[in-house]
């Protein structure tokens, strides 16, 4: 299990619900967590930002067993990975220095456990490594992810795209792909992706506003899961992990209501 966010600004309230769902689901199945800085765009991550979104984790009580493990800080795992592909066949070099995939296969189909089978065929190649020797988000993502081996991965939706050539990348590298768990979206009330313009805000400023992490917690926690008797407040997020259940998961997407975020967590 790993939660593998970019730091490339604040921690806001969708990050911090597929955090709070990695962790649910590890402390589940008694596995381990592993916190992976996604950080190899050097010019829109910064070290200001990683460390503001892990004191934003820590006040949620979200704490990992393994990490932060920089990305930035892996360089010669994804170049290796690239040179054996290159000397296998299965990549090539383009535009200047770029290392493309060429995938044995068009189908980039996966099992997802809200969703069943998706996917899309047609994948065309793609780049692996950029030509500046940096890694694409889906191949780091990848070798990262067999280099730890990780079994699930819990993210948003928006990754689905991403996914159907990430699992070609696995099948290159001759690894099996994790069980993968993509989260429904948050919409606001007006049905559009939820943005600051529905007054979602960062988890900093929840926190700078007074809000018990409890509270925020317990709300992040009903964004795609139910309880099975409908309880909506937990008082801890022990109390939360005790009656969390993945088989309570749901693809539809949620709706943020800004109203029914509360300052306090009434018991
Ligand atoms: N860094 C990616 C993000 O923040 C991670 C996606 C993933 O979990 O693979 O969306």
């Amino acid at each position: 299990m790993r939660f593998a966010p970019s730091p490339t600004g604040m921690l806001h309230l969708g990050s911090a619900r597929t955090a709070l769902f990695n962790w649910l689901f590890a402390r589940h199945h008694g596995g381990v967590a592993v916190l992976r800085i996604e950080d190899t765009d050097r010019a829109r991550s910064s070290r200001e930002f990683e460390a503001a979104q892990i004191r934003d984790l820590d006040w949620l009580g979200l704490r990992f067993d393994e990490g932060p493990v920089r990305q930035s800080e892996r360089g010669e795992l994804y170049a290796a990975a690239a040179r054996r592909l290159l000397e296998e066949g299965k990549a090539y070099r383009r535009s200047g220095l770029a290392v493309y995939l060429r995938p044995g296969t068009r189908e980039g189909f996966f099992r997802d456990r809200l969703r069943g089978e998706v996917g899309f065929s047609g994948v065309e190649d793609f780049v692996l490594m950029k030509s500046d020797g940096t890694p694409t988000y889906n191949f780091a993502a990848v070798v990262d992810d067999l280099e730890m081996g990780i079994t699930h991965v819990i993210r948003g939706e928006e990754h689905l795209s991403n996914t159907a050539r990430q699992v070609l990348v696995y099948r290159a590298l001759g690894g099996k792909p994790p069980e993968f768990i993509h989260l429904g979206v948050i919409l606001g009330p007006d049905g559009r992706k939820l943005s600051k313009r529905h007054g979602a805000r960062s988890v900093a400023e929840y926190r700078r506003e007074g809000y018990l992490p409890e509270a925020i917690v317990s709300y992040l926690a009903l964004l795609g899961w139910s309880h099975p008797e409908g309880r909506e407040e937990f008082g801890s997020l022990e109390e939360l992990a005790r009656e969390w259940d993945p088989a309570r998961l749901g693809a539809s997407p949620a709706v943020f209501d800004p109203d029914r975020l509360r300052w306090t967590n009434a018991r």
